[in-house]
């Protein structure tokens, strides 16, 4: 399969060669006709499976600049707004579109003005809602909504802020809803506001030929050492080491660069600015080690990573899921190191009951 088998116009194959695709994904496959032919679609498959392009091909054919806010996309984070945007440019450079990144934590008197510029909004929920309220965004025009990652943001609690979100748009609009996997909670809200949803779904969530995934099982007060150890030991690329709280990834982030480690650590509690910065470093890989919580790295792209270790192990068996799908992307090769004590057993059980990983003992 390829992209000129899409009918997809000469510009936008052109914008998706010079990005560097050369094939469309699985996901891609089963999802762009649909899309194209106006479908609502349920699409269901892993991080980094590319997701932002089955949706980015009807926004980059079908929206007209300068007609007001046409196509709005909502996701669970600033970061992966931002990144949502900047992939959504690049997709439809021939247009030159006004995207619009929304988010809080920034202030809000300058986004007034970027959306009434705009014809494609990304926007997390809460923001939105507030720009709803204040009467600062006019989704009138909007004839394509997208929720990406959807499952994240249920679990996030923001389910009540995405109900109004779409009430508050026309009826009369083509619904895509993404996420890694499909729950309950997204059949029920798919139910209620989409036109005959059809579903497409790509369920290997990892290669396990390209991912090995080992543990280590140490005293806790060993566990800081060991991933120093790791760490200069394992030939690797960059590397993501997972914690479950902000605290520990302070903590370990100024552990790691005591031992010389290019370390920067990232979550919810700093600053936007900073995690821009912390995440723009991490891609150009000027730090080697990005420290991180599960909020501040969901369904981020960043290529190369080689190896993901979980210095804590996630309550949530998503979680885990989500955190090994960062590595081993686009037919590479990853490695996932959990390193485990006595108090993480019990979050591991609950992963393997769900899952059917092979996880090698150290
Ligand atoms: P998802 O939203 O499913 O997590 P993304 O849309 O963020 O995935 O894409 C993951 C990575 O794969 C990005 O770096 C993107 O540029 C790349 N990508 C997307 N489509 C293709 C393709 N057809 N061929 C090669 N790389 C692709
Ligand atoms: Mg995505």
């Amino acid at each position: 399969m390829k992209f000129e088998d899409f009918k997809l116009s000469n510009e936008l194959l052109r914008n998706i060669k010079e990005i560097g695709y050369e094939q469309p994904t699985d996901i891609q496959i089963k999802s762009i006709p649909l899309i194209m032919e106006g479908k609502d679609v349920i699409g269901e498959s892993a991080t980094g499976s590319g997701k932002t392009l089955a949706f980015g091909t009807i926004i980059a054919e079908k929206i007209i600049p300068n007609h007001g806010i046409q196509a709005l996309i909502i996701t669970p984070t600033r970061e992966l707004a931002n990144q949502v945007k900047d992939s959504l440019k690049l997709i439809s450079k021939h247009k030159n579109l006004n995207i619009a990144a929304i988010y809080g934590g920034v202030a809000i008197d300058p986004q007034i003005n970027i959306l009434r510029k705009a014809e494609v909004v990304v926007s997390t929920p809460g923001r939105l809602c507030d720009h709803l309220q204040r009467n600062t965004i006019n989704l009138s025009k909007v004839n394509i909504l997208v929720l990406d990652e959807a499952d994240r943001m249920f679990e996030m609690g923001f389910i009540e802020d995405i109900e109004k979100i779409i009430r508050a748009c026309p009826k009369e609009r083509q619904n895509l809803f993404f996420s890694a996997t499909i729950s309950d909670n997204i059949r029920k809200l798919a139910q209620k506001y989409m036109n005959s949803p059809v579903k497409v779904s790509v369920n290997n969530l990892v290669d396990p030929e390209k991912l090995k995934q080992i543990y280590y099982n140490v005293s806790r007060n060993m566990k800081l050492s060991l991933l120093v150890y790791l760490l200069e030991h394992e030939k690797s690329g960059l590397v993501m080491v997972f914690c479950n709280t902000r605290r520990n990834v302070d903590f370990i982030a100024k552990n790691l660069q005591a031992n010389k480690i290019k370390a920067i650590p990232i979550h919810g509690g700093l600053s936007q600015n900073k995690r821009n910065n912390t995440i723009e470093l991490f891609n150009d890989a000027k730090v080697q080690v990005l420290v991180c919580t599960d909020v501040a790295s969901r369904g981020l792209h960043i290529d190369n990573v080689s190896h993901i270790y979980n210095y804590d192990i996630p309550k949530n068996p998503k979680d885990y899921v989500h955190r090994i799908g960062r590595t081993a992307r686009a037919g590479e090769e990853g490695k996932v190191i959990n390193i485990l004590s006595e108090e993480d057993h019990g979050n591991m059980s609950s992963i393997l009951r769900e899952y059917s990983f092979k996880i090698e003992k150290m």
